[in-house]
C-alpha cells in the first residue's frame, strides 16, 4: 500500500441561482469560467434596474400619500417645538421660570428663538392690549407653517382681570387661532408645561 488516501471524487458544483423579484433571470456567479465580466454585469443590470425602479415608484407613490414623510416630520415637529422668545405681561416671568434649571422646558425639546421666522410655537403670554394687537398679529404671520398658538394664562385666554378694560383685546383668540388654553393668574410653569405636552399630543392625532 502506497499509505496515501485515496482521492475522493468532488461532487459537480451547481453554478448558484438566484431569482430576482423582477423576473427568473438568474445572477451570474461572478468567476465562474466561460461567463464574460461584461456580460456578468448586464444580467445584473437588467435584473437590478427593474427591481429599483419598481421600488422606488411606491416610494414616491407613498411618499405622495403622505404615508412616509408625514409621520416623521410630525414626530419630529412635535418632540421639537421653537416658541417664540418673548413677553407681554406677568405670565412671561412664569414662561420665563420654565426654562430655568428647576422646569427644564428644554428636555422636551422646548427651545426659544427669537426670530418669528425660526418658530412654530407662538406663546401669548400675558395681557394682549389693542396697542399690540397688530405686532402680535404680524409676528405669527412671520412664522412659517405648520404653526400653533398657547394662551397662556387668563389674560391671553380672555382678558383676565381686565376683561372690561377699554384697552385690552378680551381673549387672543379674536386675533390669532389659538390650539391650546391654558387657565391661571398666573399658570405655573407645571401648567405651561403641561400645555405644551397636550399641544404634542394634538399634533399627533391630527397629524399636522
Ligand atoms: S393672567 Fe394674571 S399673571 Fe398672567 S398676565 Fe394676566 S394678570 Fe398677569
Amino acid at each position: 500500500m502506497s499509505g496515501q488516501a485515496p482521492e475522493v471524487p468532488r461532487p459537480a458544483v451547481r453554478p448558484q441561482t438566484d431569482a430576482s423579484p423582477a423576473g427568473d433571470l438568474p445572477l451570474a456567479v461572478i468567476g465562474q469560467p466561460g461567463v464574460p465580466f461584461v456580460e456578468i454585469e448586464t444580467l445584473r443590470a437588467r435584473e437590478f434596474i427593474p427591481a429599483a425602479k419598481e421600488a422606488l415608484s411606491s416610494l414616491l407613490k407613498e411618499q405622495a400619500q403622505g404615508k412616509l414623510i408625514r409621520p416623521v416630520f410630525n414626530w419630529a415637529g412635535r418632540n421639537s417645538l421653537f416658541p417664540l422668545h418673548w413677553g407681554l405681561a406677568c405670565c412671561a416671568i412664569e414662561f420665563a421660570a420654565a426654562f430655568g434649571a428647576r422646569w427644564d422646558a428644554e428636555r422636551f425639546g422646548v427651545v426659544p428663538r427669537s426670530s418669528p421666522r425660526q418658530c412654530d410655537l407662538l406663546i401669548v403670554n400675558g395681557t394682549v392690549t389693542w396697542k399690540v394687537a397688530h405686532k402680535l398679529i404680524a409676528l405669527y404671520e412671520q412664522m412659517p407653517e405648520p404653526k400653533w398658538a398657547i394662551a397662556m394664562g387668563n389674560c391671553a385666554t380672555g382678558g383676565g382681570p381686565f376683561r372690561t378694560a377699554y384697552s385690552v383685546v378680551p381673549g387672543v383668540d379674536k386675533l390669532i387661532p389659538v390650539d391650546v388654553y391654558i387657565a391661571g393668574c398666573p399658570p405655573r410653569p407645571e401648567n405651561m408645561l403641561d400645555g405644551i405636552l397636550r399641544l404634542e399630543q394634538l399634533i399627533k392625532e391630527r397629524g399636522e
